[in-house]
């Protein structure tokens, strides 16, 4: 196995892009803001295409530049549409995402996990070949991610977390849109703890 995972945070905010692939070709997961610092993290390998966990402007604002260089299409959930919109008006994404869709880079493939609650259309990638799942904002180390300080739903989200996210198998890596990775046997362990702490949690 060839393939490999780099993630590229740029020097102004925490935020991750995740680039998987081999020396051929990559996929690009949440740009981010830096569209020349990820295509350089990228090099001349080809960009198959950009998914974006969900619609908020700190993980899709580069998805079109970045996406161009190769003519990639842009994938998102279509109910993050109207977020996406935000951050860019008049353009829509080339993908509609649904829970189960597959995206192929090198030899593994990328299954897309809806999970709902962060916003209606965010999900995961998971990547059974190498061990890891890509959850953006659905969850991070911490426990699921607020947006500005807050939870749009809170009791979703950590549903989705329970019921998407810790029945996939224990060694899993687990790779968020911000800060350092986890694995699903230790956001198993601290559930409970996020589930007690309630929306205060990431406030
Ligand atoms: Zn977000
Ligand atoms: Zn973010």
């Amino acid at each position: 196995m060839t393939t490999r995972i780099d993630r590229f945070s740029p020097e102004t905010g925490d935020v991750s892009a995740w680039i998987v692939g081999d020396d051929e070709e990559v996929i690009v997961i949440d740009p981010g803001p830096d569209a020349a610092g990820v295509l350089d993290a990228v090099g001349d390998r080809e960009v198959l295409a950009v998914i974006c966990t969900h619609g908020h402007a700190d993980h899709v604002a580069a998805a079109l530049e970045v996406a161009e260089r190769d003519e990639a299409p842009v994938a998102l959930h279509p109910k993050d549409r109207s977020l996406w919109r935000e951050a860019h008006p008049g353009e829509d994404a080339d993908i509609e995402m649904e829970d189960g869709g597959v995206f192929e880079v090198a030899d593994v493939a990328l299954e897309v996990i809806s999970t709902p609650g962060h916003t209606a259309g965010s999900v995961c990638l998971y990547c059974e070949d190498l061990g890891a799942v890509f959850t953006g904002h659905a969850m991070l180390a911490t426990g699921p991610a607020p947006h500005d300080g807050e939870y749009p739903d809170f009791a979703g989200q950590l549903t989705t977390i329970g019921e998407y996210l810790l029945t996939l198998p224990a060694d899993t890596r687990v790779l968020p849109g911000h800060g350092p990775e986890t694995t699903i046997a230790t956001a198993e362990k601290n559930f409970d703890s996020w589930f007690a702490a309630g929306p205060a949690l990431g406030g």
